[in-house]
């Protein structure tokens, strides 16, 4: 899965671990960085391996195995530090991804297809075309249903197509609570990001109505005074979206190591490629994330900058 795993990368990745264990297969899950504490609670996530606290162990697994399957990622580098030790490994590389673009080359066998929702339901059309439907079970389909659900914004985006909701009705028959799914991931949160999303949208927004835009830029200092862990600025971008006529959004957090940019888009606007041109980015036409190696000022900047040259698209 991807460094910093959201909801889609873990529960793409246990549940097609789980699947994989019923047909007596020796799975490990190994996610690149640490993840947000609330995906705890996803069946499996106990065992799931933080690359960076155990390299020597992961690396000795990856080189044994027979098949890496990359799930919800398609480019090695957003596996970070466990990019290299991928490409090395003897065993097949095997893509299941739903971004542009994909790095084919180091892939053995893969699809990556845009048009799908969710790497969770590619998983999901993994095991149905294996006639493998009857393994789905509680444990396979609470995993699942998480990240079709977060990568649909609870089923709202356009990618929340039929086979989506037949996805789900079927996940559903195996008679798992879907409240608790949700509450498990919305409604988990500490005191302080409350707190802090409301800091930022206060006191961190600035709205560019002739550019129908609006820009969230988070100084480091703010991370540590609200205690900001991992998983906690997810979410944070799409609160601009609902200002009435904003149709792009931007939130640009200065993590210390990095500044990591998050886009998000309503509409024609492409900020797959708008990431890809400007923050060394991308992802989907309405979802795309980048990096940037200045400072947050000057980010801000060269972001502000930018609309200027969209502005036709931003109209
Ligand atoms: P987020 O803003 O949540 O980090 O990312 C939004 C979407 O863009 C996600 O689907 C994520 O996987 C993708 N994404 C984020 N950063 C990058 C990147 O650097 N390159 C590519 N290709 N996709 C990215
Ligand atoms: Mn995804």
């Amino acid at each position: 899965m991807h460094q910093k795993p959201d909801a889609d990368a873990m529960g793409s990745s246990l549940g097609l671990c789980h699947i994989l264990n019923a047909l007596g297969h020796e799975v490990t899950v190994i996610s690149p960085t640490n993840w947000a504490e609330w995906l705890n609670w996803m069946p499996g996530a106990d065992s799931v391996i933080d690359y960076e606290l155990n390299m020597d162990m992961s690396n000795k697994i990856l080189d044994k195995a027979d098949w890496i399957f990359c799930l919800d990622f398609n480019v090695l580098h957003r596996t970070r530090k466990m990019a290299e030790p991928i490409v090395k490994a003897p065993g097949k590389r095997i893509l299941i991804d739903h971004h542009q673009q994909p790095q084919k080359e180091v892939f053995a066998y893969g699809i990556s297809d845009i048009s799908k929702s969710s790497a969770s339901e590619m998983v999901f059309d993994f095991i149905e075309s294996a006639s493998l439907g009857h393994k789905i079970n509680q444990h396979v389909a609470q995993c699942l249903y998480a990240g079709v659900m977060t990568d649909t914004g609870s089923f709202r985006y356009s990618s929340a197509s039929s086979s989506v909701h037949r996805m789900v009705a079927v996940l559903k028959d195996t008679g798992f609570d879907h409240t608790k799914v949700y509450e498990s991931l919305f409604d988990n949160f500490l005191e302080n990001r409350l707190r802090f999303i409301g800091h930022a949208l206060l006191n961190r927004m600035e709205v560019f109505y002739e550019y129908n835009t609006a820009l969230i830029s988070i100084p480091w200092k703010d991370l540590v005074k609200y205690q900001i862990r991992t998983g906690d600025t997810e979410g944070l971008v799409n609160y601009p979206l609902s200002i009435q006529g904003i149709k792009f959004a931007a939130l640009i957090i200065d993590r210390d190591e990095e500044i990591k940019c998050s886009f998000r888009s309503k509409g024609d606007f492409d900020v797959n490629l708008f990431a890809r041109n400007y923050f060394e980015g991308g992802g989907h036409r309405n979802a795309a994330g980048g990096r940037s190696h200045e400072t947050l000022e000057q980010t801000t900047q060269r972001f502000r900058a930018s609309l200027i040259e969209n502005a036709l698209q931003l109209q």
